[in-house]
């Protein structure tokens, strides 16, 4: 039987866990015989005192062995492609480059999560659509993949369980943002879920868990060794979330904003992410293409309307109305106007993400119900020129209340001055 507190205490002292030991630790927790006060002891000396590869190894592999694995190539009879993203605030690359990746003929297939903090989650911008159905079965979800070509998915609740409990805790105990612990789930619930090569989007700046370019390497190293280890193709991008992601914070926005996209008319720093990840995912796959090829595919699938018609044809898979009309619409738009003339020099991610979340678009709790209608709209993006009074976002509020107070919210989150600040690529480096 695992000693937890003896566990605790010699991590609390700095000493290296043996795999076996850290692997039965973290079993245990998931069946039920190690209490979450225990756990988040360790999780918080792990928080001060790291764990090293070999540590991280062991928990990435136990975290795994908690549950069920998908074998999801062999399932589909091809190489399947998955992305991931550390969680950004207007983050809904995965929505369109799902689409895009399948009408170019690879099959995509993946399990995606819900919001946390100020960072929006996938399923939950999902749910914005009428009818769509986040969860299938397995055999659902694989059928999905194979005859649509494309499916998101809830994680299913027997794939790595130890990751759901942990990551619960660890939101409610502030020991999300370490390197190895963010690694091990993140990698955990790739490999478990069984695609053959993998973009991990890793997210830098004000709106990241990681805040500096050396975190974010250090994470995208670990994470490229635990997929290799794991026989997974992999390669990590390091993209800019000093700003919100495009225009469009909030669920339904959000959709709206993909929607945009797929016909060719979204925002620049958005469609950029989605082609560069595109362009990764196609020269992973078995088209035999490289990324360059890969990237004009992407490009030509969005000009001639098979991305969209894709995106309709999965929506419409998963029991959901993909007409655009049928999203929710909020009864308040608020316009929120610059203070000055000049230029935008920043827009901070987590203050425009938690001026959405208190809208109703996240939760503060587990618990809380989302408002899929309600979110913001960026309109002046970092380097924009702006007039005195020109509109610079939009509130989509409930009620005028809320709509005013999110206002000052977003307001404050703006940065302006005299001039442009130097421009920043989306995409700021490549791991691989
Ligand atoms: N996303 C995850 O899935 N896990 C983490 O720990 C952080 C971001």
């Amino acid at each position: 039987m695992v000693h937890a507190a003896e566990l605790i205490r010699r991590k609390r002292d700095g000493e290296r866990i043996p795999a076996d030991e850290l692997g039965e630790l973290v079993l245990e927790y998931a069946r039920g015989n190690v209490p979450d006060y225990q756990m988040a002891a360790f999780c918080m000396a792990v928080f001060f005192r790291g764990l090293d590869g070999a540590e991280t190894f062991a928990l990435t592999d136990a975290m795994i062995r908690s549950g069920e694995t998908i074998e999801l190539g062999a399932a589909i009879g091809r190489k399947v492609v998955d992305k991931h993203s550390t969680g950004g605030v207007g983050d809904k690359t995965s929505l369109a480059v799902g689409p895009i990746v399948a009408a170019c003929g690879v099959p995509f297939g993946k399990m995606s999560g819900r919001g946390l903090g100020h960072t929006g989650g996938t399923l939950d911008k999902l749910e914005s659509i009428p009818g769509f159905r986040v969860e299938l079965t397995t055999e659902e979800f694989l059928r999905q993949v194979r005859d649509v070509g494309l499916a998101i998915i809830g994680q299913s609740a027997n794939l790595v369980p130890a990751d759901k409990l942990l990551y619960g805790l660890r939101d409610v105990t502030a020991t999300v943002d370490n390197v190895s612990l963010i690694a091990a789930s993140i990698m955990s619930k790739k490999i478990a879920a069984g695609a053959d090569a993998i973009v991990l989007d890793v997210k830098v700046g004000d709106g990241a868990f990681m805040k500096t370019l050396e975190n974010a390497r250090e994470l995208a190293q670990m994470m490229l060794e635990l997929g290799r280890h794991a026989g997974r193709e992999v390669a990590c991008v390091l993209t800019d979330m000093d700003q919100p992601l495009g225009h469009a914070v909030g669920n339904a926005l959000e959709i709206r904003e993909t929607i945009a996209t797929l016909r060719g008319e979204g925002p620049p720093d958005f469609t950029e992410l989605v082609l560069a990840a595109c362009g990764h995912l196609l020269a992973f796959s078995d088209l035999g293409v490289d990324e360059q090829t890969g990237r004009e595919r992407a490009v030509a699938t969005v000009q001639d309307g098979s991305a969209l018609a894709m995106y309709e044809r999965w929506i419409a898979a998963q029991g959901g109305d993909p007409a655009e009309t049928a999203l929710p619409t909020a009864p308040v738009v608020h316009a929120v106007a610059a203070p000055q003339a000049g230029f935008v020099r920043a827009i901070g991610a987590v203050d425009v993400g938690m001026a959405a979340l208190r809208l109703g678009a996240g939760r503060r709790t587990k618990d809380d119900e989302i408002d899929h209608a309600v979110g913001v709209i960026c309109l002046k993006k970092r380097g924009d020129a702006v007039a005195a009074g020109e509109p610079i976002a939009e509130v989509h509020a409930r009620d005028e209340a809320s709509a005013a107070r999110a206002g000052d919210e977003v307001l404050a989150a703006y940065t302006f001055g005299d001039e442009a600040p130097p421009a920043r690529p989306i995409v700021l480096e490549t791991i691989s």
